[in-house]
């Protein structure tokens, strides 16, 4: 018999599974069960999130009320706007300079990993770039926090995580009056910061703040209208703030999603109670990493990223068994990125804890067994 048809053995099929996807990832249960839901009736009116007007007031309403949650979870004033806007992450590469960035002006940029390298290509379109500090050199696996940034630049862009390579921002940056802007991808949520240091903040839903489909970006509106272009108004930031994020059709399931992910982290305790989480996934992750012979981590200590860890193991040839053995328990999205080889597990918010001591015992075992055998 098909056990996708019994619908026991499909929710054990499941509940063995051990997301470490890096992106899309792990969304918390409630949120799966509650999008299901909506799924054949959005708030009782009948009718699928899937078929429903994005100016109807039920989405409407569930729309603000996102809106509301990103501001209340980062503490932001007044001046914010939180925006869900589509084109994921990458959109922002360009509309970043392209609201930010005369064609003549300048903006500073830290060059700390693949993403990082991509947005600096995309705003030397729209005007000039200083990299003020880069990484490259060994494959960046660390990062550089002493930099000066040079007057007279309309901002400073940071990574604060690195996805790819498995490093983290710890201490924000001091910019004085330069305006901070930030690809906050794979951190956002994560950890309490004083976000009112940063005037601009990006990062695509499907990491940490929800399924694939939206982009929060999250502005500081005295910035805009700062440069002299004309700017088609789905990518001015200004036309999206009068039009409260519904200046066209908006992604309305993802929004609905990233909702109930937000209302999720809201209700378990907000970012502090992300951030306990966050620290004691990683603590798990990287004690094993250091106290394991045949593991190693890739990023240098102070810099390592408490979201995506990446390490190799001893003799390259035991990676795949070692992905296979994780396989079998039900462990994906292991298998490092290409630029960087080896391994990476992603442990976003709705990582269970305990997923984590399931991983580190399987590190465990496979350690004694090689070292047994050698
Ligand atoms: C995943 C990722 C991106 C790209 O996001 P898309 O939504 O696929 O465009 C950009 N920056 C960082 C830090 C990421 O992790």
């Amino acid at each position: 018999m098909n056990r996708l048809l019994n619908n026991n053995k499909l929710k054990e099929f499941y509940m063995q599974m051990y997301n470490f996807n890096s992106g899309p990832s792990i969304l918390p249960e409630y949120v799966l069960r509650k999008a299901a839901e909506a799924i054949t009736d959005f708030k009782k009116t009948g009718l699928s999130i899937l078929e429903i007007g994005h100016r109807t007031t039920a989405f409407i309403d569930t729309l603000q009320e996102a809106r509301q949650l990103a501001k209340e979870l980062m503490q932001l004033g007044p001046d914010y706007e939180v925006l869900y806007l589509q084109g994921g992450a990458t959109t922002q590469f360009m509309q970043v300079p392209m609201n930010l960035l005369g064609a003549s002006d300048t903006a500073a940029y830290c060059d700390n990993g693949i993403w990082g390298t991509k947005a600096i290509k995309e705003a030397e379109i729209w005007g000039n770039v200083n990299v003020v500090s880069s990484t490259k050199d060994k494959n960046y696996s660390y990062i550089e926090k002493v930099f000066a940034i040079p007057d007279a630049v309309n901002y400073l862009h940071i990574t604060t995580n690195n996805t790819v390579e498995g490093t983290q921002w710890h201490t924000i940056p001091g910019t004085g009056q330069t305006p901070l802007v930030a690809d906050m991808s794979s951190d956002i949520f994560s950890r309490p910061l004083d976000f009112s240091r940063f005037s601009l903040m990006y990062a695509g839903a499907q990491k940490n703040a929800g399924a694939a489909g939206t982009t929060l970006v999250i502005v500081n509106k005295n910035i805009l209208g700062r440069i002299n272009r004309n700017i088609p108004p789905i990518m001015d930031y200004r036309k999206h703030i009068e039009a409260d994020s519904l200046l066209n059709t908006a992604p309305v399931f993802a929004v609905y999603v990233s909702y109930l992910t937000l209302k999720w982290i809201k209700e378990e305790g907000g970012l502090e109670e992300m951030w306990k989480r966050t620290k004691q996934r990683a603590e798990l992750m990287y004690a094993a990493l250091d106290s394991l012979d045949i593991f190693t981590p890739i990023a240098a200590k102070e810099d390592r990223s408490l979201m995506n860890v990446t390490f190799t193991i001893e003799n390259k040839n035991w990676e795949d068994e070692f992905l296979e053995l994780c396989k079998e328990h039900g462990m994906i999205g292991v298998k490092g990125y290409r630029t960087v080889g080896g391994l990476r597990v992603s442990l976003y918010n709705a990582m269970p804890v305990s997923s984590v001591v399931k991983f580190t015992e399987l590190m465990s075992m496979f350690n004694d067994r090689k070292k047994k055998a050698n």
